[in-house]
């Protein structure tokens, strides 16, 4: 059913009205009629469209994927009229009928060139591009933008050009580009695709197109074909950068539809949501006046108000009336309605008056993101570029290069490794913080052990032998002492183990740290490190019971137990005057005195023991270890890169190319 839809609908008068900078609020505009009609200054135009050009060459470059382009985004309910309302603001025939039609996202990029010429229009998706082109058009002063000129050019893309005059052609091939990314049928996808339409007869706008919003599955949809569409329109519309346009027939109770609904969510103050009333014609004889109420802003506040509008019927399209046609009659409709005539003047009917405002929201929009986009890029780009460092010295090809390649990898791991034990690598997880709080945890709990014994059960006078009263013998001395240092066994052996584990984790960081692309070199020092560290604990923890069985042989050198008897018992004792016999100097001082000494040996040995074994050894180890991959060399085994390494690299490449691309315009566009 081909529809001649070649539009004049903007052909005269060319409706932008001058872009005023502090005017969000176009629902303030009394005397926008006036301007409308008004001629437009040419510098007014070359203020528009650079803008809008700008951020399409930015979605081109697919920046959309790193970071939020201020768009317009077309929401509403399952034949509201969202189509119809694309159909007249652009000329083009959309694909239209019952269920969802709208299937992708559709980008649809109306461009105005200059009058006299006819149209021409580009569909592109994926690596497609599909050209219409009018046989009379004639380019007109648009800047073709760089990067789909470079597209045409590029042969990997799939370039088709058809030479027509009517554009009703366009929708077939709408229709043929979402099977083929939505599969034939009725599922939807989120892939982009987009239309641009060249034409004088066409406002300066970018708006995308969303599936609509279906209440009930029709036969052959997945039961949650309403989420997963919900889901999609989400996307586009909890952006901030998002315009959200939203279309609402006039013959439905209009609070409860769900894209309003939708809409008011994600902005609940009404502050980027823009309303269109669609069917004007269809309304019950009576609720003109709410109607009305809702145009003027009174029952759901929008900032950016609403507009109505008024489509070609069904039975309109079924008797092929042309666009232009329908401009005109939307026009007497309005002009002979005895409610909503004032509407004309108000600026908020038509179609015309619905492009100006979208038009000059847009821009709006645009001018106020463009210094933050700026700076979201750069910071990006400084991002993007920092991690491909990281990924970007990949082993050399050749078996040479890729040995020298591997020796300095692995020297820079030693170096790591040797800075890790020696306490060189300042950071807030630094490992000798981690250290040394357990080796306080041990001499608090050393300390904690201290008891004046005299309470103990050896030392009671029931336990007593035929000694008189006061006297004592060593052997017990010796055994109530070798009893409470055996209880500390148990806690030295679990001090080895949480520092063990500490130690593993700051060697496996070092690891993962210099080896993150090389997966079996990943595997091969772990292994290492863990055999390592299991000789090595089993040698500390040998060393520690030895230190235990030399406690046995409760030994200090006379002096250092003297000056801690004297300490403790606050008597002056020397060599010549020995508490021997004392009796002011009970036994109970006495092993506390001795226990003392021995707090301070185990402070001491135990600490210095592990990290010797644990780590200085361990570190020295690994470090022979690991430099003896060198004479089996496995070189290319051990350098294997991992798949998904080679695609964050590719990623990472491609957003540094795009973010590239989008500094260069943008700096391009600020210069200009
Ligand atoms: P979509 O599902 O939201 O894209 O809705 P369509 O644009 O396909 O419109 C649904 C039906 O409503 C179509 O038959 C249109 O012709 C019809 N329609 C759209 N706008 C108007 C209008 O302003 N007046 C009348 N009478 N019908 C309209
Ligand atoms: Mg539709």
């Amino acid at each position: 059913m081909p529809r001649s839809g070649i539009l004049s609908l903007f052909s005269t008068p060319d409706p932008r009205k001058a872009y005023d900078d502090e005017e969000e609020d176009s629902d303030s505009s009394q005397n926008g009629s006036e301007q409308m009609k008004g001629a437009v200054h040419s510098h007014l135009e070359e203020s528009i469209r650079p803008f809008i050009d700008l951020i399409d060459t930015l979605r081109s470059v697919g920046i959309q994927k790193d970071l939020a382009l201020p768009t317009i985004a077309v929401i509403g309910d399952q034949s509201s009229g969202k189509s119809s309302v694309l159909e007249a603001l652009s000329g083009v025939a959309l694909p239209r009928g019952s269920g969802i039609v709208t299937r992708c996202p559709l980008e649809l990029r109306l461009k105005k060139v200059t009058a006299g010429v006819k149209w021409k229009a580009v569909l592109s998706y994926r690596i497609k591009i599909i050209e219409f082109v009018d046989s009379a058009f004639v380019a007109g002063p648009i800047k073709a933008s760089k990067l789909a000129n470079e597209k045409v050019a590029d042969p990997t893309y799939d370039v088709k050009r058809f030479e027509f005059g009517d554009p009703s052609l366009v929708e077939e091939h709408v229709a043929a580009a979402q099977n083929e990314l939505a599969g034939r049928g009725v599922g939807i996808c989120d892939e982009l695709i987009t239309l641009e339409v060249m034409s004088p007869d066409v406002c300066d706008l970018t708006l995308i197109d969303l599936p609509g919003i279906a209440r009930v599955p029709v036969k052959g949809q997945p039961q949650d074909i309403g989420n997963q569409i919900k889901n999609l329109i989400m996307k586009f519309i909890e952006k901030q950068e998002t315009i959200n346009l939203v279309v609402v027939p006039c013959n439905l109770d209009i609070a409860t539809t769900e894209a309003l609904k939708m809409a008011q969510e994600v902005d609940p103050d009404g502050r980027r949501t823009v309303a269109i009333l669609t069917k004007p014609d269809l309304i019950d004889k009576g609720t003109e006046k709410n109607i009305l109420a809702i145009v003027h802003n009174k029952v759901i506040p929008l900032r950016k108000g609403y507009t109505m509008v008024k489509c070609r019927g069904q039975q309109q399209i079924d008797e092929n009336i042309p666009l232009e046609e329908a401009t005109q009659i939307e026009r007497d409709f309005f002009q002979n309605h005895d409610h909503f005539r004032d509407l004309l003047n108000e600026d908020k009917a038509t179609i015309k008056c619905l492009a100006v405002k979208l038009t000059q929201n847009l821009v709006d929009h645009i001018k106020k993101s463009l210094p933050q986009l700026n700076q979201q890029i750069k910071k990006k780009l400084w991002d993007v570029k920092n991690e491909l460092k990281e990924y970007e010295t990949g082993p050399p090809k050749d078996l040479k290069g890729a040995k020298q390649f591997l020796i300095e990898t692995l020297k820079r791991f030693n170096d790591q490794i040797n800075s890790l034990s020696s306490g060189e690598q300042m950071s807030e997880e630094n490992l000798f913080v981690q250290l040394r709080a357990e080796y306080k945890k041990w001499n608090d709990h050393l300390n904690s052990t201290k008891t004046s014994f005299s309470h103990s059960k050896e030392m009671s006078q029931k336990n007593r032998g035929r000694e008189l009263v006061g006297f004592s013998n060593y052997k017990l001395f010796e055994s109530v002492l070798q009893k409470h240092v055996a209880t500390l066994k148990k806690p030295a052996i679990e001090l080895l183990y949480i520092i063990k584990d500490i130690i593993t984790t700051h060697l496996t960081g070092v690891v993962s740290e210099c080896f993150r692309n090389y997966s079996v070199l990943q595997s091969t020092a772990k292994d290492k490190i863990n055999n390592i560290q299991l000789t090595q604990q089993e040698k500390t923890e040998k060393r520690i019971l030895e230190q235990f069985e030399l406690e046995n042989m409760v030994y200090t050198q006379d002096p250092i137990y003297l000056k801690f008897l004297t300490d403790i018992t606050n008597e002056k004792f020397s060599e010549d005057q020995l508490p021997f016999f004392d009796k002011n100097c009970k036994y109970s001082k006495m092993l506390e005195s001795y226990y003392e000494i021995v707090v301070q040996r185990m402070a001491d040995q135990l600490p210095m023991m592990i990290s010797f074994f644990m780590l200085k050894q361990t570190a020295e180890l690994l470090s022979t270890d690991m430099l003896s991959l060198l004479d089996g060399a496995e070189v290319r085994e051990l350098l294997f890169e991992d798949s998904d390494v080679s695609i964050r690299r590719k990623d990472l490449r491609e957003r540094l190319d795009r973010l590239s691309a989008a500094q260069e315009e943008i700096s391009t566009f600020s210069t200009d």
